[in-house]
C-alpha cells in the first residue's frame, strides 16, 4: 500500500512512523509513505496556505485553490510513479470531527480495497468546503468525537490501524485476526491475557489456562468477550 500525506507538519510524523512494527513494514516494502508539505504550495511571498472566513468569526480557515493544488500535484505524481493497475486509483480521505466515526471495520475496508491512500491533514478552523463538495474527497474520517489541532495525529492512528491488516505487517508471531473488535472475535472486546509468573501480588493466573486442555480454555475466552 502506498499512503500520501499532505500537511503542514511533516515533522510531527517521525518517531510514530519510523519505529517498530511501522518502520519494518516500511522496509520491507510492504508500505510505502510520502509526505507533501502543504506550505510548499502555498501563495505569494509568504506561502500562504489559509485566510479569513467569510461570514466572520475566529480562526483561519484552509485555501481550496492551495489545497486542490496539493491534491493534484499528488494525484499526478502518483499516476507517473505507478507501477501495478492495482495502484490504480487513490482514495482520499480528508481527517475531520466532521467525518464519520473511525471503526474496525472500516479500517478492514480500506486495508482490504485501496492500494493507495491519500491522507489529508486539517489545521485552523478546517478546510474550504469546496474541496469536499467539489468531489476532491473521497470520506471525511474522524476518529472521535473530541476536536484536535491539526489532523496528523488522527492520520497516525488511521495509518497505524490500516498497516496492521496488510498481508505480512505484523509477521508470524502476531495476527490482527483475532483481535479486540475482529470479525471472529463477533467484534467484541477481547479477553483478558496473563503470562509469567503465575501468582503475582497474590493475584492468580484463572486455573483453567494452566490446564491445557484446549477446549475449556476457548471456551473461557469466549465468556470473557465484552
Ligand atoms: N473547526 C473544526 C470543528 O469544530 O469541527 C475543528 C478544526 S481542528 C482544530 C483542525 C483540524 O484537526 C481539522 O481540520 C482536522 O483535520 C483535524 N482534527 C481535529 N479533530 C479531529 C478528529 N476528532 N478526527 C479527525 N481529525 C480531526
Amino acid at each position: 500500500m502506498r499512503i500520501d500525506i499532505l500537511t503542514l507538519f511533516p515533522g510531527m510524523f517521525s518517531g510514530p512512523l519510523t519505529e517498530s512494527i511501522l518502520k519494518r513494514a516500511q522496509e520491507e516494502k510492504l508500505l510505502t509513505i510520502r509526505f507533501h508539505d502543504l506550505r510548499t504550495f502555498g501563495l505569494g511571498r509568504y506561502h500562504q496556505v489559509d485566510d479569513r472566513p467569510y461570514g466572520g468569526g475566529a480562526g483561519m480557515v484552509m485555501r481550496s485553490d492551495v489545497v486542490v493544488a496539493a491534491l493534484e500535484a499528488v494525484v499526478r505524481e502518483g499516476n507517473k510513479r505507478k507501477r501495478s493497475k492495482r495502484n490504480g486509483k487513490p482514495w482520499t480521505i480528508y481527517l475531520s470531527p466532521r467525518g464519520k466515526k473511525l471503526t474496525q471495520i472500516r479500517v478492514e475496508q480500506l486495508a482490504k480495497k485501496h492500494e493507495w491512500l491519500i491522507l489529508l491533514c486539517g489545521h485552523y478552523e478546517g478546510i474550504d468546503q469546496r474541496i469536499i463538495s467539489g468531489g476532491w474527497i473521497d470520506e471525511e474520517i474522524s476518529i472521535g468525537d473530541y476536536v484536535l489541532t491539526g489532523g496528523e495525529i488522527p492520520a497516525m492512528v488511521l495509518i497505524d490501524a490500516v498497516a496492521r491488516q496488510i498481508p505480512g505487517v505484523l509477521g508470524k508471531d502476531a495476527s490482527a485476526e483475532e483481535e479486540s473488535f475482529s470479525k471472529s472475535l463477533k467484534r467484541k472486546r477481547e479477553y483478558p491475557h496473563y503470562t509469567r509468573p503465575e501468582v503475582f501480588r497474590k493475584q492468580r493466573v484463572p486455573k483453567v489456562l494452566l490446564n491445557g486442555n484446549h477446549r475449556e480454555i476457548k471456551e473461557w475466552r469466549e465468556d470473557h468477550l465484552s
